[in-house]
C-alpha cells in the first residue's frame, strides 16, 4: 500500500506552539500539563507519547483518526487561543515535535513531544506572576494551576515557577510574561540563581504576610467577629 502523504526527513525535529493548563499532582511531587480540548483528560509530562484518545489500537497519529498531540506552527496562532475566556488561565508551550507527524497547513499532529518552555501570563489581577496556584478545578489526582502574583496567591496551594519547572523536570524552562525567570538543570535541584531565589523569597514573604494577617484576625476575633474590619 502506498502512503498518500509525502514523507519528510527533517534534519532537526520540527518545533511548534500550543496552549495547556499546568497541573500539580495531588501529593505535590509531580508537575505537568493538561490539554485544553481533545485529550484534555490525560495530563502529560515534559516528554510524552501520545496514545489514541479513543482507545483504538493504533499508534497516534493515525491518518484516519484525529488522535495524537497537536500544535500550530505560529506562536501568534497559539497566543490567539489564549484570548478566549475559557483559555485565559492556560500557558503557552514551545514544543519540539518528536517521532512521526502529520503536517497540516496550520500545524502538526504527532506522536511524541518535548515541552521546552512554558510561558506563564499575568495573574488574573494583571500583575506579574510569581507562582502557579490552585485554579479551583482539576482532573482526578491532579490540581489545575493558574498564574498568581505574590499579592493574590494567599493561602492557596501553590508552587513558584522555579519549583514547577523542577517538579516537571526534563529541562523544562518556565518564564513569566516572556522574561526568563529560571532555567533548571534537573541534576542540580539546588542550582537556583539570584533571580530565582529573589522570586522564591517574594512568594514566601507574601504567604507569610497572608498567614500573619489571618492569625491576627483570629486572635482578635471572638467578640469583635461581627464588628467587621
Ligand atoms: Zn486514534
Ligand atoms: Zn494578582
Amino acid at each position: 500500500m502506498r502512503l498518500r502523504l509525502p514523507e519528510e526527513r527533517p534534519t532537526e525535529p520540527p518545533t511548534g506552539f500550543k496552549i495547556a493548563h499546568p497541573v500539580l499532582s495531588q501529593d505535590g511531587t509531580r508537575a505537568g500539563f493538561t490539554g485544553v480540548s481533545l485529550g484534555g483528560a490525560l495530563p502529560y509530562g515534559v516528554v510524552a507519547d501520545a496514545s489514541c484518545v479513543y482507545g483504538r489500537r493504533h499508534r497516534a497519529p493515525a491518518r484516519l483518526c484525529d488522535c495524537g498531540f497537536h500544535c500550530v506552527h505560529e506562536r501568534a496562532a497559539a497566543e490567539a487561543l489564549l484570548c478566549t475566556e475559557e483559555h485565559r488561565a492556560a500557558v503557552l508551550l514551545d514544543i519540539t515535535v518528536l517521532g512521526a507527524y502529520i503536517r497540516f497547513e496550520r500545524g502538526f499532529r504527532y506522536a511524541r513531544q518535548r515541552v521546552r518552555i512554558a510561558t506563564v501570563g499575568p495573574c488574573a489581577c494583571g500583575a506579574r506572576a510569581v507562582a502557579l496556584a490552585d485554579a479551583g478545578w482539576g482532573r482526578p489526582g491532579w490540581r489545575a494551576l493558574a498564574a498568581a502574583c505574590a499579592g493574590c496567591v494567599r493561602g492557596r496551594t501553590s508552587v513558584s515557577l522555579a519549583t514547577f519547572a523542577r517538579l516537571a523536570g526534563d529541562g523544562l524552562r518556565v518564564v513569566a510574561g516572556g522574561d526568563p525567570v529560571e532555567t533548571v538543570d534537573p541534576g542540580l535541584p539546588e542550582g537556583l540563581g539570584v533571580p530565582e531565589l529573589v522570586a522564591e523569597a517574594a512568594l514566601l514573604q507574601a504567604r507569610l504576610d497572608w498567614f500573619q494577617s489571618r492569625l491576627a484576625h483570629l486572635e482578635g476575633g471572638g467578640a469583635q467577629q461581627q464588628a467587621g474590619p
